[in-house]
């Protein structure tokens, strides 16, 4: 479900014709074996295309003005090889659209101490040409992102990479289509929000259907589709029976067999990537969909329960950020739900009444039928694990009313001490940065959310960066916040922010 997409970043060298052709011509090789060597690196998650020097008006506007239509394009990586005075840029920048990276680099990684001149200066100012280049981008308060390092370094290389999943991300949030089943639980207000808006903003859309129209098309799922399918489950999962019928048991993981398919049929044939359900609307559904919707997560699709459509379309969206990610530990839906308090071993248990993405699952996952105490439905199956250990960041997406803002919280995620055996639900369990106490006090005047767009595959500054491209306030909670610091930055960016 998750198709990944050959993006690509244009590298665009800017230069002049003042210090004539032999200068211009090594700053075409330079620039080009620069390329190439990160191509060569295995540190960049899509390829980069060297584009001709750009040296004139003419030929910066055409260039990013190609950019914007080039459907592989997801982005422009700029440097000033020599000097590029930025009068030149104006008109191409304020025609361009799409994510910028300006790298702040040089060819040469030492000083030629015995050879140096000034033709060697000449060739090799990007410290100077970068820094005319970066005004022209502050005077006309336009996005960048702004990487100061060395080419050929791993770390630099990887920060790169990391800016290639955001820019992704930004081309890619306006692709997202937010299916709603039911609206969203009555008399809930964070889950709320201004959908035009969001359309505006992000690009989402965000529709709703009846639940007896997809209801329908889980009942069209042939028994022989389902019963392949419940097989899969039964050889993929370990099955935790719990003196259940057994019979009756497998009957109710059918039914969610049943709901996956008819679901995934549904979202593709109307070309939605995430959904939302109610557990108070589920019209001629059988039961609550449970593990189906943890296996529409693990594809890649978004989801958020109670209708809450904006985690959905963030869920979705972080899941695009790290396709394809070596080693990657997953990105789910999440919940806050209890806290443990014992002093040095403080942190929240997350969880859902279902919905627990198990691309987040360290270790075997199982398949459990319990009453599910909401709602009047058949006990739903679901699956059941705990989760990876590890530094992640957990994001909630809130509707002020005015403005959007994005609340980026820094998790250490753990195991806690003990089995849960009565619980029927994958769990997660973490404590905030910098710690609970002024983490939860500082997610709380916020206005964060009980639900949360989870992940160990991508970081705050990532996040902060999307939030950036696209217009919206993002606040930090990580190792540096204090409640002093973190009030007065609220108040100061309802300032900047109001409309
Ligand atoms: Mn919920």
């Amino acid at each position: 479900m998750l198709k990944s997409k050959a993006y690509q970043f244009w590298f665009c060298t800017g230069s002049q014709d003042l210090y004539g052709d032999v200068c211009l011509s090594h700053v075409a090789e330079h620039s080009q074996k620069m390329v190439e060597a990160l191509n060569a690196s295995g540190n960049l998650p899509y390829e980069v295309v060297w584009k001709p020097t750009l040296i004139t008006n003419e030929l910066i506007r055409k260039t990013l003005n190609e950019a914007n239509t080039d459907e592989n394009c997801a982005g422009v990586i700029t440097w000033m090889h020599t000097f590029s005075p930025a009068k030149s840029w104006i008109l191409g920048l304020q025609e361009y659209r799409k994510p910028l990276l300006h790298f702040h680099t040089q060819f040469n990684r030492e000083i030629p101490y015995d050879t140096i001149d000034m033709d060697f200066m000449n060739e090799n100012q990007a410290a100077h040409g970068d820094r005319e280049y970066g005004h022209i981008f502050s005077r006309l308060g336009m996005e960048r992102k702004v990487i100061m390092g060395y080419w050929e370094d791993a770390d630099i290389q990887k920060k790169i990479g990391d800016w290639m999943r955001t820019a992704v991300g930004v081309i890619e949030s306006s692709h997202i289509r937010v299916m709603r089943i039911a609206d969203n639980m009555r008399n809930v207000a964070v889950t709320e929000g201004d959908k035009v808006e969001a359309q505006i903003k992000f690009g989402w859309e965000i529709d709703a259907y009846p639940v007896n129209e997809i209801a329908a098309e889980v009942d069209t799922v042939s028994k022989g589709d389902i019963d392949v399918l419940v097989e899969e489950y039964y050889d993929k999962y370990e099955i935790l029976l719990e003196s259940r019928d057994e019979k009756e048991f497998r009957e109710h993981v059918a039914v969610q067999a049943g709901i996956e398919i008819g679901f995934e049929r549904f979202l593709e044939a109307k070309n939605y990537q995430a959904i939302v359900t109610h557990f108070g609307d589920l019209g001629s559904l059988k039961q609550l969909p449970g593990l189906a919707i943890q296996r529409l997560m693990e594809k890649g699709y978004g989801f958020g329960g109670e209708g809450d459509w904006k985690t959905a379309a963030m869920v979705r969206l972080m899941k695009i950020m790290t396709q394809g990610m070596k080693d990657a530990k997953g990105t789910s839906f999440m919940e806050d739900y209890t806290y443990n308090l014992v002093p040095g071993k403080e942190g929240i248990l997350q969880a859902h009444m279902l919905e627990v993405c198990p691309s987040v699952a360290d270790g075997k996952i199982s398949i459990k039928e319990q009453p599910l105490s909401m709602g009047d439905r058949e006990d739903p199956a679901r699956l059941v694990f705990t989760s990876k250990t590890g530094p992640a960041v957990a994001t909630s997406l809130i509707d002020l009313g005015d403005r959007f803002r994005l609340i980026i919280n820094d998790v250490n995620c753990k195991k806690v001490e003990k089995p849960m055996p009565k619980l029927p639900v994958a769990t997660a369990f973490w404590t905030p940065e910098p710690n609970l106490q002024t983490g939860a006090e500082a997610w709380i005047l916020a206005g964060g959310a009980h639900h949360t767009a989870f992940s160990y595959d991508l970081t705050s500054e990532q996040m902060g960066d999307w939030a950036a491209c696209m217009g919206i306030e993002a606040v930090y909670i990580d190792k540096d916040t204090t409640i002093r610091q973190f009030k007065n930055e609220l108040l100061w960016n309802s300032a900047v922010y109001r409309k």
